[in-house]
């Protein structure tokens, strides 16, 4: 019996083994683990077409004003990307214009905390109650017991930076921007000019700070707090990097496309459940029982949604509604959703029939 031979024989005998290590054939080397509900690409890619088909031309709503930038951004742009958990990429429209990331980085700051203080410290010091007010809200300051509501709100926000551990400002902005490129999966950057134009006109957010001063809620300086989230709100990122950012929680904390861990995976329900609940500021609960999906907005235009265990799906339109949250990625993440089979609140999802 040649050298082959006898290769092949002990490849079968091991075969016949039960828990015998048997090599993988070179064919299933190649064979991908893929998630037995997600759906397929083909299907992916229809759908997300004509999801933008469908809503390309809808002119509702307003950019937002009160940041002298935004309003001049085309309110035209459009752009859908999903990224899965088995980091296949999937796109349609303006899906490398770079917009300011806004309050959809409060997500990311959340979990760099939690890496830093655990999740028990999180609750207690900031607490995860929807304020059912907009996101800028005073009142929900003063009214609410933990006075900073949620990680998402503007006051949560402000006061979760000031969480963030650092001797100088320059020291926490520089890693909180590099654990949003690591999420991301590429080097982020400011927007300067978002940046300039949040810092000349954020005296709402200065009050807020220290509203959150006078009931101890806040822990380190109030101004410095604010600068670093206002620089924070004005990080670049274009609606793949964001889908990205977002597969990256669907992947239970990985990155998809480095392989990283980026955030713990005991982090990522806590993160998971305040999206669900405020992630789209008072417009939470009429999101939660159209889509039931985990979802952040911003008012710069984008919205990033989380499919646990699948992908995230990213879009990015500059018009508004009333609560501050792109109409057309509302719409299109409402659509995608549904004929996907996305919602987390139907157990066909996980594949029950
Ligand atoms: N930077 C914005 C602000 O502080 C973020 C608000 C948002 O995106 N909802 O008002």
């Amino acid at each position: 019996m040649n050298v082959r031979r006898v290769s092949i024989v002990l490849l079968m005998a091991a075969a016949l083994v039960p828990g015998c290590f048997c090599p993988i054939p070179a064919s299933a080397q190649s064979t991908k683990v893929v998630s037995p509900v997600a759906p397929r690409r083909e299907q992916v890619e229809a759908v997300i077409k004509e999801a933008y088909e469908k809503y390309k031309n809808d002119t509702n709503g307003k950019n937002a004003d009160y940041i002298p930038y935004l309003a001049k951004v085309d309110s035209k742009l459009f752009g859908i990307a999903i990224v899965t958990t088995d980091n296949q990429v999937v796109t349609v429209g303006d899906v490398t214009y770079s917009f300011s990331i806004q309050s959809i980085s409060k997500v990311y700051s959340m979990a760099l905390a939690m890496e830093e203080q655990g999740p028990a410290k999180v609750l207690e010091k900031i607490g995860s109650e929807p304020t059912g007010r907009p996101f800028n809200s005073p009142n929900a300051v003063v009214d609410m017991s933990t006075h900073s509501g949620n990680p998402f709100v503007n006051a949560g926000a402000i006061a979760t930076v000031s969480l963030i551990s650092g001797s100088t400002a320059d020291e926490k902005w520089n890693k909180i921007l590099d654990f949003y490129s690591k999420a991301a999966g590429e080097k982020l950057v400011l927007i300067d000019e978002v940046y300039k134009s949040e810092a000349a006109t954020n005296t709402g957010n200065k009050a807020l700070s220290y509203l959150l001063a006078k009931y101890d809620r806040i822990y380190a300086d109030p101004f410095e707090s604010v600068d670093v989230y206002t620089k924070q709100c004005s990080v670049g990122v274009n609606a793949t990097q964001l889908a990205r950012m977002g597969a990256t929680l669907a992947n239970n904390g990985v990155n998809p496309a480095t392989g990283e861990r980026v955030i713990k995976a005991e982090d990522i329900p806590h993160i998971l459940s305040t999206m669900m609940e405020a992630g789209l500021y008072d417009g939470s609960g009429t999101w939660a029982w159209n889509v039931g999906l985990p979802a952040k907005s911003g008012v710069g235009g984008g919205i990033v949604a989380i499919a646990p265990g699948k992908g995230a799906i990213a879009v990015f339109a500059p018009p508004l509604d009333e609560a501050g949250n792109s109409v057309k990625a509302q719409e299109v993440i409402r659509y995608v959703a549904d004929k996907l089979n996305y919602n987390i609140f139907s157990p066909s999802s996980v594949g029950f029939k």
